[in-house]
Parts: structure tokens; C-alpha cells; sequence
């Protein structure tokens, strides 16, 4: 299960957080890491910080976008200190840990974290099907990027290991589609909302943004994207029909 994890690094700028980062994973049993359009490199410092673990910095997985890292991802979280920026559904650390133990047995789950300085753009966060805040010091709540990675690594690891141990609920959920089809889905539902013109070439955003959140709140499983594409496919066709009988 612990290799269906994947740890996302954005845009980091500091090799030796890199290192730090993988360090903070591999004694978690974490060992795939993917570095969005990094701002360095991975070199001597990295390593270094890496210790035994330089092997994951090494073959970590480098991509252009978020979008490109987490296509094959059933479960996106994104990790930051600033919980109440944008209305989004949270989990705290520990329920973090267990959602992926649960869905990591049946697909690819990922941990977003963002840039040292400004850590994850809105944009990023709403492509995250939760958020989650590591409850830090109110007046001092920023951790090194590292430090942040261990400690969502170790809710991971603990989680883990009572899954393991214990009876831990094996997994009966539905199937949650692949990040990929709900980015597919979003782009479907924005073309017949602009076809049917419920939403402005003006304000697009705004309206696409809410659906967003209501449907990461939902979190829809496979069955429901699949009749909700339906629904959009049907409209596309009365809708032309409309057009051709006018
Ligand atoms: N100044 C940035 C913080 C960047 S720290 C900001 O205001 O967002 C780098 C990354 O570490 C963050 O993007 C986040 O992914 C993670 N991080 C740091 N502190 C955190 C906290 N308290 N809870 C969750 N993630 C945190």
C-alpha cells in the first residue's frame, strides 16, 4: 500500500529540501517522490541531506504541472499552513494517514506541497480533493517544507502500521475515479455551461471554481462521474437537436 503513495513536491526551490524531503519520506517507508517544475536541481547538497536516502531524490519523477502529477491519483491532498484562505474540505494529519490507507489500497494517492516562500498557488489547491493543516503555532505556523513532509509522512506510517496490526477496516468503498476524468469531467461541464450560456465569458472562473468545491465536497465515485458525463452528453444532443430543428 505504502508504495501507491506519492509525495509532490512544487516548485522547491532549495536542493538540500529536496534532500531533506526524501530523508523525511524513505524512513517512513515513502519512496516515490515527483518534483513539479522544481527550481533546482538535484545535486551534491541534495544528496547530502538525503544520506541513505539520495536514491529517492534520485529517481524522483520530474513533470511541467501539478495536473501532469496527479492524472493517475484516486486521492489528491494538498498540504498548507494557510487553512483558511479558500473554503475547502479539510482532514486533519491523522485522518489524513488513514484516508490513505484506505484508498491507497485500491489506487495511486497523492501529498501535494508547495513552494518554500509561497507555498501552493489557489489554483493548486483546487485541484486537491482535501486540504490539510498540520496545527502549528497560530502566530508561527509555517514548517520547512522537510519538516512538513515528515510529519504528514510519519500520520502516513502510523496509519500503516494500525492497518497492519490491527482490524483495521479493509476497504468496501465505491471506486473514485482517476484525477485525470475529473479534470475531463470539469472541462466537459465548463464547455455546456458556456454552450447553454449559464455561465459568462466575463466571470468563468468564479462559477467553475464553486463547482469545483461542491463537487470535491461530494468526492464522486466512479459510478456517479460516469452517469453525470451522461447527463452533459444528453444535453449536448438536445441541444443541437434544438439548433438543427430551429
Ligand atoms: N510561506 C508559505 C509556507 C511554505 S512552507 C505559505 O504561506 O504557504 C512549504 C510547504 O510546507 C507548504 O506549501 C506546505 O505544503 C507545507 N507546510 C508548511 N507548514 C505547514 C502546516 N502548518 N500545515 C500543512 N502544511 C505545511
Amino acid at each position: 500500500m505504502l508504495e501507491n503513495v506519492k509525495v509532490i513536491l512544487v516548485g522547491t526551490s532549495h536542493p538540500g529540501n529536496i534532500g531533506s524531503a526524501a530523508r523525511a519520506m524513505k524512513v517512513m517507508g515513502l519512496t516515490e517522490m515527483v518534483l513539479v517544475a522544481p527550481q533546482c536541481q538535484v545535486d551534491e547538497q541534495t544528496r547530502s541531506l538525503a544520506s541513505g536516502a539520495a536514491d529517492v531524490a534520485q529517481n524522483a519523477v520530474v513533470v511541467e504541472t501539478l495536473e501532469e502529477a496527479i492524472e493517475d491519483c484516486v486521492l489528491v491532498v494538498g498540504s498548507s499552513a494557510r487553512s483558511r484562505t479558500l473554503e475547502w474540505p479539510m482532514l486533519e494529519p491523522r485522518e489524513c494517514g488513514k484516508k490513505f490507507v484506505e484508498e491507497g489500497q485500491k489506487g495511486k494517492v497523492a501529498i501535494v506541497f508547495g513552494r518554500e516562500r509561497t507555498g501552493l498557488t489557489n489554483e493548486e489547491l483546487q485541484m486537491c480533493h482535501f486540504h490539510v493543516c498540520i496545527p502549528a503555532n497560530p502566530e508561527y505556523s509555517s514548517l520547512n517544507l522537510a519538516m512538513a513532509v515528515q510529519t504528514i509522512s510519519y500520520e502516513i506510517r502510523v496509519a500503516f502500521l494500525d492497518w497492519q496490526t490491527s482490524a483495521y477496516p479493509q476497504s468496501e468503498q465505491e471506486a473514485y475515479p482517476r484525477n485525470k476524468e475529473l479534470e475531463m469531467f470539469y472541462q466537459h461541464l465548463e464547455k455546456v455551461l458556456y454552450s447553454t450560456q449559464f455561465i459568462s465569458k466575463d466571470k468563468p472562473n468564479l462559477v467553475m471554481n464553486k463547482f469545483r468545491r461542491l463537487f470535491s465536497r461530494a468526492r464522486l465515485e466512479q459510478q456517479e462521474l460516469n452517469m453525470l458525463r451522461g447527463v452533459l452528453t444528453a444535453i449536448e444532443k438536445s441541444t443541437s437537436n434544438d439548433d438543427k430543428s430551429n
